[in-house]
């Protein structure tokens, strides 16, 4: 008799032994329907000596039911998912879920029913149905994505079919992708790109294990760089894996990609309509799929036949999963290239830390592009002290900025203002009592929109219209600003220089691709005169026009003052100094901030990187904080603010006695209160060379907690 281990997604199970029924081969890797209770599951057959599990006696085996017709998770890929779950302490389930991307692909059937509009405009309409055919305009998809996407409910759409509004579509799950052309349109590399592209050619033609960090000043060319790595791997036949960290950079990406290779890439990121994800997840794991773009989910998707990974703006903060599995996919990036034996190329003009030790070290080989593409210089960077240089009252631009944009405006020249805060105002309060607007499910203030005329909570999305009168003393029209954000700078523009065509792109406004898209026509058609902007500006666009960079308040990601401010800052602050001047003519950037001696704004003047990163990593040995040591933080929370400080009490209570570790706290987390749960901290600070996991597994697994209490470990987290 056989039987068969099974990875199963059901958290509180993990793992089940099935047997093999006559006539049934299941190989590791292997997809699997089984019996459970009087329900069917999925599982993954799985090496039993991986996984922990009681051993079932024989006679109370149930047996597996079938196996799916995909190909099996190979074991490279297993590996991976294994040493995932170790590293973040996650539940092997977990990770493993992420590889199959969508259920709903596995269940075979090469073909889904879709629905679009007829195009047929009935004179009369229920305004349901009118604002239905308005919304769906172009639009493909299941009823349930079309009515979520036209906000009215399923049966409203359900009739539209019947009255011959909407139609059905047959749509074939197995259509081939066409495929991507390495020579489209091949472009002529200056010698520094060459040097790099060979190596990276070179190393997919090996295929081992090779990981680049590719550090490039912004404008550089870095992605001209990796996609003759890209070229080769596709006339070998090999897919790739680029992985971007936000869907707001993949418009840009795609243009870029479809010029060089003649097709776009195969996308997959979570906001994919479910037969898209299907389609996409079919492909690439039958090989169709050439080259993926996408968010860092795709890492752990079972391609057929793996090539390359590219890592592009490798320092972002957005590769760190900060729920569910916490992982940084930068860094299973890497493991997962090692698992692969395949190349990886970490892209960057302003790499972490951590990845320039690691270059340092020898473990990645570094790979430098020094200067702009096509003799572009850098921009001139110049600091405005704030304290000799006041904005007039109620503004927040320095004169000498104010100038500078008029200057460009007159010129035709384009300007970017930079403040990383969304919003008209972080902070609104009562100017008759004081009272401030907090959101009621978190340590956090609401944020004022004039542009929805909302007070918004940015962590949990609590949303309250703005208020005519004050809450708690009732005077009417009394709620007053304080601070900007970048609807107020976009306000203050359009009051100094009205005759200004203004684009405001935070992530409120510029929220689809077909929104990213227009922005960028208009400013690269020169329709846009001043940018105000959020991160989302801050990289990966290129308008050659754009001379002026102002950053409105340099100092604001410094107020946290956890150890990566100073690096976030600096990162922030290079990549949208980089967006000036990357054409023909000169760019100059000009940094609002108290703080001029600060050794981040002073690097950034001089531009001396190297003294930056020199500072940075000696704070990072005093501190005993990555790369020299590692962190975790243990995070508990419930709904009742005593029971989560009992259990995290009970944890620091039971934390081991180790010469190499040291445990702080527990105190309250950053966001004490996040949706509605009160929340303690632990940080565990830890030699490289511990065994931090096996010490958390150690510890933590034998506690027990109330049923309300939750305890997340977080490995490598990004603040401590
Ligand atoms: P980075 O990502 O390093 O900031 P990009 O890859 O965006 O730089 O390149 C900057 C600009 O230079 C882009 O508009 C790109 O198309 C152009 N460019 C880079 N290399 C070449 C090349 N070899 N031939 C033509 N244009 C190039
Ligand atoms: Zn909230």
């Amino acid at each position: 008799m056989q039987r068969v281990r099974l990875l199963v997604f059901n958290a509180a199970l993990g793992v089940l032994d099935y047997r093999v029924p006559p006539g049934m081969t299941i190989e590791f890797g292997s997809i699997v329907i089984a019996p459970l209770g009087p329900r069917q599951i999925l599982g993954i057959a799985w090496e039993a000596e991986r996984l922990n599990a009681q051993e079932v006696p024989e006679a109370k085996l149930r047996p597996v039911l079938a196996t799916l017709p995909v190909p099996p998770l190979g074991e490279r890929l297993r590996r991976l998912i294994e040493w995932t779950a170790d590293y973040y302490c996650a539940p092997l389930s977990a990770v493993a879920r992420m590889a199959l991307g969508s259920i709903a692909a596995l269940r075979g059937g090469g073909t889904t029913t879709e629905y679009r509009l007829t195009g047929t405009e009935p004179a009369r309409l229920t305004p349901q149905r009118a604002a239905a055919l308005d919304a769906l305009q172009g639009e493909q998809g299941s009823i349930r994505e079309l009515a979520e996407l036209a906000s009215v409910s399923e049966g409203v759409l359900r009739g539209m079919v019947g009255a011959g509004l909407l139609e059905p579509v047959t749509v074939d799950l197995d259509r081939p992708y066409p495929p991507a052309r390495p020579q489209f349109a091949e472009p002529h590399l200056s010698d520094d790109q060459l040097a790099a592209a060979d190596l990276f050619v070179e190393a997919v033609r090996a295929r081992t294990f090779a990981p680049f960090l590719l550090d490039g000043v912004t404008g550089s060319g870095k992605t001209e760089c990796y996609f003759e790595a890209v070229a080769e791997a596709l006339r070998l036949g090999r897919q790739v894996l680029v992985l971007l960290p936000e869907i707001a950079l993949t418009e840009n990406f795609l243009r870029r990609f479809e010029q060089r290779f003649g097709v776009p890439p195969v996308l997959w990121h979570s906001s994919l309509k479910s037969s898209e994800r299907r389609r996409a997840w079919r492909a690439i794991v039958h090989g169709g799929a050439q080259v993926v773009v996408g968010a860092r989910s795709a890492l752990f998707l079972p391609y057929a036949n793996l090539g390359l990974i590219v890592v592009d703006e490798a320092h972002e903060v957005s590769f760190k999963q900060d729920d569910g599995v916490r992982y940084n996919a930068r860094d299973v990036a890497v493991m997962r290239a090692k698992f692969e034996g395949v190349p990886v190329i970490l892209a960057s003009a302003t790499p972490a830390l951590e990845s320039m030790q690691l270059a340092e070290a020898g473990v990645y080989r570094k790979v430098d592009l020094p200067a702009r593409f096509g003799g572009a210089q850098l921009p001139a960077i110049h600091v405005l002290d704030l304290r000799e240089q006041a904005p007039e009252r109620g503004r927040w631009l320095a004169p000498k900025l104010v100038e500078a944009m008029k200057d460009r405006l007159a010129k035709g020249e384009q300007s970017l203002l930079f403040l990383n805060r969304r919003g008209y105002a972080p902070l609104t309060l009562c100017r008759h009592c004081g009272y401030r607007f907090q959101c009621p499910n978190c340590t956090a203030w609401l944020v004022e929109h004039r542009f929805s005329k909302r007070l918004a909570c940015h962590h949990c999305g609590h949303e309250v219209p703005v208020p005519e009168a004050c809450p708690e003393c009732g005077t009417g029209d009394c709620l007053v600003a304080c601070g900007p954000g970048v609807e107020r700078i976009a306000d203050e523009v359009a009051e100094i220089l009205p005759e200004a065509r203004t684009a405001m792109v935070t992530s409120d406004t510029m929220n689809t691709p077909a929104a990213i898209g227009e922005f960028v026509a208009m400013a690269e058609g020169k329709a846009i005169d001043i940018i105000v902007g959020t991160q989302l500006v801050t990289k990966g666009y290129h308008f050659p026009d754009l001379t002026l960079v102002g950053v409105v308040d340099a100092d604001l990601g410094l107020e946290g003052g956890d150890l990566r401010a100073g690096e976030r800052t600096y990162q922030q602050i290079a990549q949208v100094a980089g967006r000036a001047g990357r054409g023909a003519k000169a760019g100059e950037v000009l940094i609002q901030t108290r703080h001029p001696d600060a050794p981040v704004i002073a690097a950034l003047a001089n531009g001396d990187r190297d003294a930056f990163y020199a500072a940075e990593t000696e704070a990072r040995r005093d501190a005993g904080a990555p790369p020299f040591g590692r962190w975790a933080a243990i995070i508990v929370s419930s709904e009742d603010q005593a029971e989560a400080l009992a259990a995290a009490r009970a944890i620091g209570g039971t934390a081991p006695d180790l010469p190499d570790m040291l445990v702080l706290g527990p105190a309250p987390a950053p966001l004490a209160l996040l949706r509605g749960r009160h929340r303690y901290r632990l940080l565990i600070n830890a030699r490289r060379s511990s065994e931090l996991q096996k010490t958390l597994r150690a510890w933590l697994d034998p506690l027990e907690f109330p049923r309300g209490v939750r305890v997340n470990i977080d490995v490598d987290p990004y603040s401590f």
